[in-house]
């Protein structure tokens, strides 16, 4: 069975416990404003056109995103840092864009690394039809879940995707005791208001079994794959959010008894 995956990450250690192998499909069913990785939302391969400077003259380096490979081709990547997972109690996460875009090719790669006996973890926007998500459930260790906003009506504004179906499956997983972390990517001026984060804080705790919360901060490294791949940046100018910023929203956190990490 073959995918398309646009990056294939070693020695990841912002995606989930240990040192990671990081497997990026292609392929989002959301459109987020604040994305920071454009490439990957078309489930089709693309071209990103970097010009590079080179003794005074100036070059064309074009690199083709998303490439056809096979589960076994994975697997003999991902094998390759066997060691380095049972070291350090790692493994392997997929994420994309959405992994479970592709399900059956992402289903397949955690089904053959649970077979390796390797810890998987799967980060998800959690839009997904919930029997697929059930299916991946079997073979995933630890979901990195995202929750984007907290008013359906701002998340569909800023994500293209409706708030009920991602906190419908985020119950299906902790129904079935699956380990989740949220991850909340903060965006200055769309959801970084206290207010905003008490009412992330009444969602999850209206739903039973979070114990960890990651807050992402925006930043404003992605700015120049927009322009390369001549996709609109609906946030172009907005500055990198300072993690300090993020202290008192840890603290709310940590009042209502969550783990809280800033950054992944
Ligand atoms: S869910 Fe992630 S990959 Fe998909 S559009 Fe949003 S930020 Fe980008």
């Amino acid at each position: 069975m073959k995918g398309l995956v646009f990056d294939i990450k070693r020695f990841a250690v912002h995606d989930g416990p240990g040192i990671r192998t990081t497997i990026f499909l292609k392929g989002c069913p959301l459109n987020c404003w604040w994305c920071h990785n454009p490439e990957s939302q078309d489930v089709k391969s693309e071209m990103d056109v970097k010009q590079i400077l080179l003794d005074g003259y100036s070059y064309e380096k074009s690199e083709e995103i998303g490439k056809l490979i096979t589960v076994n081709e994975v697997m003999e990547m991902v094998e390759k840092d066997a060691v380095f997972f049972e070291e350090s109690g790692g493994g392997v996460t997929l994420s994309g864009g959405e992994p479970l875009m592709q399900k059956d090719f992402a289903i397949e790669i955690l089904r053959a690394c649970k077979a390796k006996g390797f810890h998987t973890s799967l980060d998800t926007c959690g839009y997904v039809n919930s029997e697929v998500i059930k299916n991946a459930a079997l073979f995933t260790d630890l979901f990195l879940y995202d929750l984007k906003h907290p008013d359906p009506i701002e998340h569909f504004k800023f994500t293209n995707a409706k708030l009920d179906l991602i906190l419908k499956n985020l119950q299906i997983l902790l129904g079935m005791n699956k380990q989740v972390v949220i991850r909340i990517p903060v965006i200055p001026g769309i959801n970084d208001q206290a207010e905003q984060f008490q009412k992330f804080i009444e969602i999850i705790k209206s739903i039973d079994g979070v114990q960890e919360v990651h807050f992402l901060p925006y930043h404003a490294l992605a700015n120049g794959k927009y322009s390369r791949l001549l996709k609109e940046n609906k946030l172009a100018g907005l500055k990198t959010l300072d993690k300090k910023e993020l202290f008192p929203a840890k603290k709310l956190f940590e009042e209502n008894g969550f783990t809280v990490k800033i950054g992944g």
